[in-house]
């Protein structure tokens, strides 16, 4: 019979009256996922998503990479079925398993039995296969206490199944069952995390960035939707909102204390970044920063910062050491590109000592030299949206 994917549901198991919506959202972007893919049955049963190809035109090793990288699932295998007796569980572990069990040093059988009508339980049901399995491969030791290899047995509703090893999915919550977020992304390092992070919990996101022509050029714009890119793998499609900030940060330049431009610069973020995202209808605003690493990320200057908007702001990576958000990054696929070394606006005209503890009203003061609003509108008039999708097709 042939091979199928289980996907074991992740904290969707800990919901309640509304866990079928949960549910139900789960299987809609798998089935979306699988779809360039070929074709595939997507159905949950006993807290577990299957997919299982259609014809054997299905590209397998695709959608395996592809489900890893779809939210709500906790662990993940890949599987052959079988009809659910002994003979044809054994056969189904020597066929599809062998190779990999004569490669292992010694292995145990683990088995479950979720259909209570199979007439051997599984400790019954292990020993049998694995009886059995020990005179077929007789180099293989057995070792139920530390095993090399484990070979697993589920004796289901509809079959038996049996796989090796299971891989960690990509955890959280599924897409779309968290709202939406703004993310303001630049090209560092710490922003797609956070953007990654916030998403992971089932919200869907928007980006937002900004851009300075000519101080920054236009290969730093492309490396920032390159890192758009690599985050719909993850998250599905998004919309890139791409804010000309020239005018902006050559007006705080030119009119206020050099002490407080980036303070002021981050103002303007925060207000366009709002507006741009209430009408993409996303209810928060994401930021990579992270508590202590630079001046503008004090707690007075993010206070300082958080001021001109209403909407929640959440910073995914505020307690978080460097390390770990580089480990992050690595793994998701963002670090390469983030560390290319093309300059972003909130490098121009930085001061040399820039405020850590910024009083509010001396900020304000500071910023009435402006005309805040026309600046802004402006800004908004000179977005560009671009659409992100992973897959160009
Ligand atoms: P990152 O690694 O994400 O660039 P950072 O440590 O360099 O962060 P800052 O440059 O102070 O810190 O930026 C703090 C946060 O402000 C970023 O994480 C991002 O959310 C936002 N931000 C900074 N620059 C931009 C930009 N050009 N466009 C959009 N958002 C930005
Ligand atoms: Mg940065």
């Amino acid at each position: 019979m042939k091979e199928l994917f289980l996907l074991k549901l992740g904290e969707i198991v800990l919901k309640g009256l509304n866990r079928r919506v949960f549910e139900d959202k789960l299987k809609y972007n798998t089935r979306r996922r699988m779809a360039k893919f070929g074709e595939f049955k997507v159905y949950i049963t006993q807290s577990t998503l299957y997919v299982e190809p259609l014809n054997d035109d299905c590209d397998l090793d695709g959608a395996w990479e592809a489900a890893g990288t779809i939210f709500g699932i906790s662990m993940m295998c890949r599987c052959r079925a079988c009809e659910k007796n002994t003979d044809a569980i054994f056969k189904a572990c020597c066929d599809y398993l062998g190779d990999d069990l004569m490669l292992a040093k010694s292995f145990k059988v683990e088995s479950k039995r979720s259909d209570k009508r199979f007439p051997l339980n599984s400790i019954q049901l292990s020993q049998e296969i694995g009886g059995r399995l020990a005179e077929e491969y007789p180099n293989v030791a057995v070792d139920v206490h530390n095993p090399d290899y484990v070979v697993n047995v589920e004796v289901r509703e509809n079959a038996a199944y049996v796989h090796g090893p299971s891989v960690p999915g990509a955890g959280g919550l599924p897409t779309g069952t968290g709202g939406r977020a703004g993310v303001l992304l630049s090209g560092g390092i710490d922003s797609p995390v956070a953007g990654y992070m916030i998403a992971k919990r089932g919200v869907e996101i928007e980006c937002i960035h900004f851009f300075s022509y000519p101080y920054t050029s236009e290969r730093a714009k492309e490396k920032v939707l390159e890192l758009a890119k690599i985050m719909t793998k993850y998250c599905g499609r998004m919309t890139v909102d791409i804010v000309g900030f020239t005018e902006i940060q050559e007006a705080i330049r030119d009119n206020c204390g050099d002490d407080y431009f980036t303070i002021i610069m981050r103002r303007f973020m925060m207000r366009i970044s709002e507006r741009i995202a209430l009408d993409h209808g996303a209810k928060c605003l994401v930021t990579g920063e992270n508590l202590g690493q630079v001046a503008s990320q004090t707690m007075d200057a993010m206070a300082v910062t958080g001021r001109v908007v209403s909407v929640p702001l959440f910073h995914p990576l505020i307690g978080m050491d460097k390390e770990d958000i580089v480990r992050i990054a690595r793994r998701i696929g963002t670090l390469e590109t983030s560390i290319l070394p093309y300059e972003d606006c909130c490098t121009v005209f930085t001061p040399k000592h820039p405020k850590t503890k910024p009083v509010l009203a001396l900020v304000e003061a500071e910023e009435a030299k402006l005309d805040v609003e026309g600046l802004i509108e402006r800004a908004i008039q000179n977005t560009e949206k671009v659409t992100i999708r992973y897959y160009d097709d």
